[in-house]
């Protein structure tokens, strides 16, 4: 809108000045939340494809906004992540999902293990495979119900320290998961430079299965791939019996989404946890 002259200008102005002070006062916010620990996990199961039971949990972080009420990742992370603010909330969600598991250990309910996501911000920033350890240390959690979930972003630098890193956290016991799977870049030439043990199906391939049948092909592709590698399959997004069954013929190994469960605080999430343990 270029002939908007005078009017264009004036208009974006107060606009961008607008935005300045939403992040502004976002960033204050952001401060005040991790000062006062106003975030909260839920946790939504993960489940094996072949009988249903129980085969951990994933962490999802929320912020208990003070009169916004409860935010989904997806309204502050980013924001986080570009405004220096993603390490101790990082770190916080490390913390707190293995100390939530322990605890859950300790009472006798069934020991299953919690993913936790880790940003290529925090991949970058910190010395993750430290900060394991010392978590691990700390809350007594044994490693093998750690897991973390990187994106293919952090995994497509073709970088020493990446390397070291995953190496290191291997080395601890800790899985090491592959998040959304096929919708970063296009080689897979890191699939097989990085110690992995899963690879997560992304959301989008499996929405429209099993109509698509372009996105049938896809996933199919991709479990095959995962099983040539030796990486269990986890389908993300599973909202439709037609595609659990689908899944299950297709013989992917994990399953996760709405149609199996949501994700839930961490109360209910106990209460799913014990009620698995009478079946
Ligand atoms: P993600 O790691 O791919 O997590 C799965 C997201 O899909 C979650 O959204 C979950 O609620 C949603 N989901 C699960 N099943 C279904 C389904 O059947 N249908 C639909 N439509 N959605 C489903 P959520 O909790 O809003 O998290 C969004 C993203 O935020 C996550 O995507 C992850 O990338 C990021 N995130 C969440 N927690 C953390 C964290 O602690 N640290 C970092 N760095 N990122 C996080
Ligand atoms: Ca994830
Ligand atoms: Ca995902
Ligand atoms: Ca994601």
């Amino acid at each position: 809108a270029k002939d908007s002259g005078r009017g264009h200008h004036q208009f974006s102005t107060p606009g961008m000045a607008d935005h300045a002070m939403a992040s502004l006062q976002l960033q204050r916010e952001l401060h005040t939340a991790i000062a006062e620990n106003q975030f909260v996990l839920h946790y939504q199961p993960v489940v094996q494809m072949a009988d249903g039971t129980l085969a951990g949990f994933e962490a999802l972080v929320r912020w208990q906004h003070p009169r916004r009420g409860l935010l989904a990742p997806d309204e502050f992370i980013a924001f986080a992540e570009t405004h220096g603010f993603i390490s101790p909330i990082g770190r916080w969600v490390m913390r707190e999902a293995c100390r939530q598991l322990k605890a859950w250990h300790d009472t006798g309910l069934p020991q299953v293990p919690v993913a936790v996501n880790l940003s290529a911000f925090e991949f970058r920033q910190r010395d993750v495979a430290g900060e394991i350890a010392a978590v691990l240390a700390e809350t007594g959690l044994q490693p093998q119900f750690l897991e973390v979930e990187l994106t293919e972003t952090v995994l497509m630098q073709q970088s020493e320290q990446v390397l070291q890193t995953l190496q290191a956290i291997k080395a601890l016991g800790v899985g090491i998961a592959i998040d959304d799977f096929g919708t970063g870049y296009s080689s897979l030439s890191y699939l097989k430079r990085y110690p992995l043990d899963k690879l997560k199906i992304d959301r989008s391939f499996v929405l429209d299965t099993p109509d698509s049948s372009d996105d049938v092909a896809i996933v199919t592709a991709i479990i095959e791939l995962g099983r040539s590698l030796k990486l269990r399959t986890v389908a993300e997004g599973v909202e439709l019996p037609a595609q659990q069954a689908l899944l299950t013929q297709l013989r992917c190994d994990l399953a996760q989404g709405y149609g199996i469960a949501r994700p839930m605080d961490a109360l209910q999430a106990r209460a799913w946890l014990a009620q698995r343990q009478q079946s």
